[in-house]
């Protein structure tokens, strides 16, 4: 059982629109520094695909039969290298240049944007945003020899104490997801923070406050009125990304289930199994809810669940979290 006061996101990937202002949010917030450029605490991957750092799930760590599993570190060029254009040469002396990314594997977060699978006529892709999933049982305090990273009590926030940290990377290698950083500038290992200090005056995370697509909820777990507690515990379709890595995750995802222009003619956009490998077999009895309170606006009934999502006002999407 979740602590009540645990601070969780939910992100319709219906919504999303891929516009990236929550990963500018969090790097112009956290991590602009010289020397953090490929340091991306919050990202929006495209899936199907290899995701930031490259092929991040395929790396191990979490838990496997209750015990911590061994991971392995991504290496610096699977976080890849700045994008580069000279735009001296393309603006001012008329020669064709396309944007390289400066990194010997020829790769950048993000890399692959928008390129997903399937055939024509129904290729198929969605925006995955990604933090740290402050989640239940981290893997990366579980990994770190020296105690250096500890979930608050009074938000259930996972945050490093860089002053006890001594930058062995056991926490990165830990993180099934990806979300664990060595941050040269500090010297200390560094990741998402749940933006504690907003927080903590009452201001939302600043990727949800700059949220465009108005994707993103964020609230106590245990407070019965928020959209995040609904849709997670009430209706069951906000599902946690990868929940077999057995870290138990804060951030909760609803399903992508809309086909084109919502009628589905050839059935559903994206093949379900690969839904199940993202999000476990609990997608199948949320796609089933998710459809079903659709059809029901359609035809122009009202229901809650897609009221719930919609979400009408600021207030909808954050709820007082002091
Ligand atoms: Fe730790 Fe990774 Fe879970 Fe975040 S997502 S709490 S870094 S195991
Ligand atoms: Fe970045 Fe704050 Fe969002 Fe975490 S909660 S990803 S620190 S903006
Ligand atoms: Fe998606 Fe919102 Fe991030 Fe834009 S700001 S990429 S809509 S989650």
């Amino acid at each position: 059982m979740s602590n009540p006061r645990q601070i969780a996101f939910v992100i319709d990937l219906n919504k999303c629109i891929g516009c990236q202002a929550c990963t500018v949010a969090c790097k112009r917030l956290w991590t602009g520094e010289r020397g953090q450029e490929q340091i991306y605490w919050c990202n929006v991957e495209t899936a199907p695909g290899e995701g930031y750092p490259r092929k991040w799930a395929e790396r191990g760590g979490g838990f496997k039969n209750g015990r911590l599993a061994k991971g392995r570190m991504p290496a610096p060029e699977d976080y890849g290298g700045p994008l580069r254009l000279d735009y001296e040469a393309r603006l001012f002396e008329g020669r064709k240049q396309r944007v390289r990314p400066q990194s010997a594997s020829n790769w950048s977060a993000n890399w692959d944007e928008d390129q997903g699978a399937g055939d024509y006529p129904n290729p198929y892709f969605f925006y995955l945003p990604r933090l740290c999933n402050h989640c239940d049982r981290p893997a990366c305090a579980e990994a770190c020899p020296k105690d250096a990273i500890i979930k608050r009590p009074e938000d259930g926030l996972v945050v490093i104490d860089p002053g006890r940290c001594k930058n062995d990377g056991a926490c990165v290698a830990a993180c099934p997801y990806g979300k664990v950083f060595l941050d040269p500038v500090t010297r200390a290992a560094a990741k998402c923070i749940g933006c504690f200090p907003r927080i903590e005056q009452g201001q939302a995370p600043a990727c949800v406050s700059e949220c465009s697509g108005r994707a993103m909820h964020v609230a106590r777990l245990g407070d019965a009125a928020s959209s995040v507690h609904q849709l997670v515990n009430v209706w069951k379709v906000a599902l946690p990304l990868r929940p077999d890595f057995g870290t138990q995750p804060n951030v909760f995802y609803i399903p992508p289930f809309l086909g084109p222009d919502t009628e589905e003619p050839e059935g559903p956009r994206i093949p379900e199994k690969f839904l199940m490998e993202q999000f476990g077999p609990a997608v199948t009895p949320a796609l089933a809810t998710l459809r079903a309170e659709h059809a029901k606006r359609v035809q122009g009934q009202p229901s809650r669940l897609m009221d719930l999502l919609i979400a009408y006002k600021p207030g909808d999407l954050v709820r007082p979290l002091g």
